[in-house]
Parts: structure tokens; C-alpha cells; sequence
């Protein structure tokens, strides 16, 4: 995987050192102490033979605080104002590193998503990526300078700067890695790659050794916050390899990978459990059964932009039937408003609400060929004391809704029924 040396007819010996996108998260650059940190990591890979790229996420929790900002000011802030703001984390890390790194003599660049060539569509807030105009890119990388890019931003054609969505540095890194050819992606993070559960819930969690697309984004889109699953959908399409490893220590990470890329025996049955307490959940009672109704319910809620997720609707007695669903809790306010009007609409007898639900999941692809998973995961909830309150399944997973005071327990539970534990 390291150096590729080509002889060109002229026996001229042309090297091509092999580029690998570096992404730092908030935590691993949260303060000068991990900058250096992350500065020592990079430096070792130029040692090593690769012409480092960087991707940066802000400083820590600063994000979180320049949205605390701009709600302290009673501010409405959204759309491109809003991306404006949030994109300056990203900046301070670039600034900093590169800095840093031209001081210690290592050539580097700073430069904005919109410099380093991202161009996203117009949805602020969570645009995505069309295209990496990578000229600027290549000719640094050729100048032997490495480029610090910020993560979690673009521009629009229009010029207007964009935000790709939370924890979204991960997809920049990505894009940075297939636009350039990388022979691989480094994520850098606060664990030591990815777990089979989150290891701050269950102390057990083993971490994996290999995983593939299909599983990690089944987990991300699930909600465990170690990988932005856009990167991952990014990745898999375009065969870029990823290891996720930690920048605390210099223990090999967790390797993405394609699944026919899998030792067989590793990648068999339940791989993961993943818990998610960004969860909120409504139910329209007794609503007259007739054909619409569910299209009644749910469609001003696709009107405003609100993504539904565990559906349940029960067999109807007497004509009325109960329809429930879930929605992440920054859109429960609004959706709970909206369902209020349509069940008023629709002559519903009422609208029940619980905002402290969370959903519990098994992952792995081996699933398809184990019977029993889903069986198995009721026994466990129900001998462990908790309630189900909705169910889905996938080919490679089983989510039931519960409440979220039972989640740690609920997650410990099942790793360890499910032979996880380390
Ligand atoms: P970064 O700021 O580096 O992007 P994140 O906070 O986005 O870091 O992701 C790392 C965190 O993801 C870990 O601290 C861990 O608590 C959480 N996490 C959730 N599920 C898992 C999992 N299955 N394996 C590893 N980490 C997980
Ligand atoms: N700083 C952004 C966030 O906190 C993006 C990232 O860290 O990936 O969401
Ligand atoms: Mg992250």
C-alpha cells in the first residue's frame, strides 16, 4: 500500500508518492496540546512515504458553541447566514495547523472548502457535495505543500459558502480522498476505531478489526455518531478504503472495506448493536380507517421537510386504527404541531406524544443467513424488563423502539446475548 514507483520508458524513474486524507476530528484538535499531537501524526506519514491531506473539524465543541451563539442572540439564523458562521470552526483548526506547520519547516496550505475546490448544491445546512474541483489540490500536493482543508464545507455555485450537515468533515475527507486518487482515508478520532456497540454505553464493546460499507453505514444511518454515513455511502461507491483509528495512541483502527474483502469467519452474525436516543415519538389514536388516511398523516410532514422514521400502524378494531411514528427530537415541536392539524383534519380522537424514546439496533450482514436474530432480541428485551414499542427490520439489522430510560440497560443486555461482549 505504500510507494508506487513507475519506470518510464526513458528509464527515467518517476515517483508518485501516494496521497492519504488525514481527518481530524473536534477532539483530536481541541487544543494546542492535540494539535501538536495531530502535527507529530502527520508528519509521520510524511516520513512514511504519503503526501498527506488534511481534513479538519473544528476545535472540541465549537460548533455546538457558535450555534449556542446565535440562539443567545435570539437570532433566526438559518440558511446561508447560518453556514457562514458555522463554517468559521473549520477555519480556526485550518489556520492553526498549517501555521503550526510551517513553522516546524513542513510546507503547508490552508484553505477553505470553497479554496480547496468543494462544490456543493444550494441546500444550506446540509448540502451535498457535487463535485471536488481538485486542480488547486493537486498543484499544492505537487509543490510539496499539504493541504489543510477545512471538513463540513463547500461553496455553491452561486459563491455562497455551504455546511454539508453535523459530522460531516468525514464525508469531506472522503471526497478529498476520491477526488485525488488516495490510497486510503485516515479517520482520526477520540476511540480506537469502531466498537460493536458504543463503547461510552457498553464498557464490553470489542472493537472490530474489519467492517464492511454495507454495515457501517446501516450503523451510522442507525445513529452511531463514529462515522457520517454520507462518507461512508461516498466511500463504498468509490472503493476508497478507510481505517478509523484513534489520535490518542498508535493502536491499528478498524479497516471499511468491501464485504467479499472480509475474512469469512469475522464477518458472520451479529456484528454490532447500535444505540440511538435522538428519538422522538407520536401517535395519532383512533383514526378512521380509509384508504389516505396514512397519506393524510404524512405527507405535511414531507411538506415540511421533517424525515419520518419507525412507522407503526395497527390492524384497526371497529374501524379506527392507531397510527405512530418517530422523528429525530429537533423536529418533534414542529411535527407534533403539524400531526395536531391533520388529526383535527381527519377527525382523529386524539394525539399522544413521548419525546424520550430511543431505538435499539442489531447490525451485520451475516444476519441474512442466521435465523432466530430478531426472535433472539425480543427474548433478551423481554427478560431484561423493557417494552417494545415499534419494530423495523432490514436485511442486515432488527431496530426496536423503546423507551430511553432503558437504553443502557437494553444495550449491555443484548451484547452480551448476542455473544459481543469482549
Ligand atoms: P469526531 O469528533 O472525531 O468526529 P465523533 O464524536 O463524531 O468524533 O465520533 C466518535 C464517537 O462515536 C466516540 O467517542 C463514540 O462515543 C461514538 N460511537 C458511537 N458508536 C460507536 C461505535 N460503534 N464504535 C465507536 N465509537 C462509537
Ligand atoms: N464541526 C462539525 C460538527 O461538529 C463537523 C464535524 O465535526 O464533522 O458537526
Ligand atoms: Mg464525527
Amino acid at each position: 500500500m505504500l510507494t508506487i514507483s513507475l519506470f518510464a520508458p526513458s528509464s527515467f524513474l518517476v515517483q508518485t508518492t501516494p496521497v492519504l486524507v488525514m481527518k481530524f476530528g473536534g477532539t483530536s484538535l481541541a487544543d494546542p496540546e492535540r494539535i501538536l499531537a495531530a502535527i507529530g501524526l502527520i508528519d509521520q506519514a510524511a516520513d512514511e512515504g504519503f503526501s498527506p491531506v488534511i481534513a479538519a473539524s473544528a476545535m472540541g465543541k465549537t460548533t455546538d458553541a457558535l450555534i449556542d451563539l446565535a440562539r443567545q442572540l435570539d437570532a433566526d439564523i438559518d440558511g446561508p447566514d447560518r453556514d457562514l458562521l458555522l463554517s468559521t470552526g473549520e477555519v480556526v483548526s485550518c489556520a492553526l495547523l498549517s501555521a503550526a506547520l510551517n513553522a516546524r519547516g513542513r510546507p503547508a496550505v490552508a484553505l477553505t472548502g470553497q479554496a480547496a475546490g468543494i462544490v456543493t448544491d444550494q441546500s444550506h445546512g446540509r448540502a451535498r457535495i457535487q463535485y471536488v474541483a481538485a486542480r488547486r489540490l493537486r498543484s499544492e500536493v505537487a509543490a510539496g505543500r499539504i493541504p489543510i482543508v477545512a471538513g463540513f464545507q463547500g461553496a455553491s455555485r452561486g459563491g455562497r459558502v455551504t455546511t454539508l450537515g453535523r459530522g460531516a468533515s468525514d464525508t469531506t475527507a472522503v471526497a478529498l480522498a476520491t477526488a485525488l486518487d488516495a490510497d486510503h482515508c485516515r479517520i482520526y478520532t477520540d476511540v480506537d476505531g469502531i466498537y460493536s456497540a458504543d463503547p461510552r454505553l457498553v464498557p464490553a464493546a470489542r472493537k472490530i478489526a474489519q467492517i464492511s460499507y454495507e454495515e457501517i453505514l446501516e450503523m451510522a444511518a442507525l445513529g452511531a455518531g463514529v462515522m457520517h454515513a454520507r462518507s461512508v455511502e461516498v466511500a463504498g461507491r468509490n472503493r476508497v478504503p478507510i481505517e478509523v483509528r484513534s489520535s490518542f495512541n498508535s493502536n491499528p483502527g478498524t479497516w471499511i472495506m468491501h464485504a467479499d474483502q472480509i475474512d469469512i469467519e469475522t464477518g458472520a452474525g451479529v456484528r454490532a448493536v447500535v444505540d440511538d436516543a435522538d428519538v422522538a415519538q407520536i401517535t395519532v389514536v383512533g383514526v378512521p380507517d380509509r384508504p389516505g388516511l396514512a397519506h393524510s398523516v404524512f405527507a405535511p410532514l414531507a411538506e415540511d421537510d421533517i424525515s419520518v422514521d419507525v412507522i407503526v400502524q395497527n390492524i384497526s378494531h371497529q374501524g379506527l386504527s392507531d397510527i405512530s411514528f418517530t422523528v429525530q427530537r429537533s423536529d418533534y415541536e414542529k411535527a407534533l404541531a403539524a400531526t395536531q392539524l391533520t388529526a383535527r383534519e381527519i377527525g382523529a380522537q386524539q394525539v399522544t406524544s413521548d419525546p424520550q424514546v430511543a431505538k435499539l439496533s442489531l447490525v451485520g450482514t451475516g444476519m441474512v443467513s442466521t435465523p432466530g436474530v430478531a426472535a433472539g432480541m425480543f427474548g433478551c428485551l423481554a427478560e431484561t424488563g423493557i417494552n417494545i414499542r415499534g419494530i423495523t427490520t432490514s436485511e442486515i439489522r432488527v431496530t426496536c423502539l423503546i423507551g430511553e430510560a432503558h437504553l443502557a440497560k437494553g444495550a449491555r443486555a443484548l451484547h452480551t446475548a448476542f455473544g459481543l461482549d469482549a
